[in-house]
């Protein structure tokens, strides 16, 4: 994930480096070669243009042109770009001091949910919390046995309900919580394979019943391009926090995680990047910018 982009980005400033000086023709060539291997990269078009014009500015000033080391202050200046692209501060999940605390996960089919809300509970776990896993996509059977399944080899409680409502059992899940003397709700609701209005209007009656803390929007990575549509219809529709980005250790080109903070203006808190439960990181900005520069 992000290695050919990185590859790229590092070839265009090793180029760069061996000029020593540079002319404004050089930047300029720089940024149309930036510009086409984000796009490649599958970097909203959009947020390329954005960040090509404010990177191209920084760079074309007397003060970088006329430095010593005009090369590693262009880089300087891309990694400062890169990381306020990808969010710049961490964004931790931070608990609010109600009890249970409710997390709520909305996304996609298949986007990895189901997979997330169980490392979330893993998670937690290990942070001496007490979390309760509450199934409610009752469209798909198999989503409340692999959340048990899952729960269960982490001893984490599952909430299942036997009803067909996920508003219902959303909230005796909570309440559920309560009997137990959980902590946190993780509640894990149904997706579609696309965006609808029925998905959206379950998430909107489930968010106004549990009143949750935080909505994370898990979110595939290997989707490409239309990452952004998605995040930016359930940023419209229910408002999430924050995004989990899944599916990190497959082959997609990255641009999504590039895109996503600038186009719904919700951060990425976490990363997902295999089906160990301990493979939810959490996301550093600046790490990633600096990983991507190598
Ligand atoms: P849901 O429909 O949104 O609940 O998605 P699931 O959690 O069931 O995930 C769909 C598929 O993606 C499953 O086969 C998961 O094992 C897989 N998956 C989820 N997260 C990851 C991840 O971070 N990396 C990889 N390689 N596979 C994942």
């Amino acid at each position: 994930m992000l290695e050919s982009l990185s590859e790229r980005l590092q070839g265009i400033f090793s180029g760069l480096r061996g000029k020593g000086r540079l002319t404004e023709e050089d930047i300029n060539s720089a940024m149309r070669e930036i510009r086409l291997a984000l796009l490649e990269a599958d970097v909203n078009f959009k947020v390329v243009k954005q960040f090509c014009a404010r990177t191209k500015e920084r760079c074309l000033t007397a003060e970088v042109l006329e430095s010593l080391t005009p090369a590693q202050n262009v880089v300087k200046i891309v990694l400062d770009e890169l990381t306020e692209l990808l969010g710049r501060t961490d964004s931790k999940l931070v608990l609010s001091s109600r009890i249970p605390n409710v997390i709520m996960l909305v996304g996609l089919q298949g986007s990895g949910k189901t997979t997330a809300a169980a490392k979330l509970a893993y998670r937690l776990k290990q942070e001496k919390h007490s979390p309760l896993l509450v199934a409610c996509d009752v469209y798909r059977p198999a989503a409340a046995d692999q959340l048990q399944t899952l729960g269960d080899e982490m001893g984490v409680r599952v909430y299942r309900g036997d009803g067909k409502d996920p508003v219902a059992i959303a909230k005796e899940g909570v309440q559920d919580a309560i009997d137990h003397l959980r902590d946190v709700v993780i509640v894990d609701t149904a997706g579609r394979l696309h965006v609808d209005d029925e998905m959206m209007e379950e998430a909107e009656a489930i968010k106004r019943a549990v009143k949750p803390d935080q909505i994370l929007m898990v979110v595939d990575a290997m989707t490409g391009q239309d990452v952004v549509n998605v995040a930016a219809a359930f940023a419209e529709r229910v408002d999430f926090d924050g995004v989990i980005m899944s599916k990190m250790d497959g082959d997609a080109r990255g641009g999504g995680a590039l895109s996503i903070k600038q186009v719904t203006g919700k951060p990425i808190k976490f990363i997902s990047a295999g089906e160990k439960p301990d493979s939810l990181e959490e996301f550093h900005p600046d790490r990633i910018a600096k990983r991507i520069l190598g």
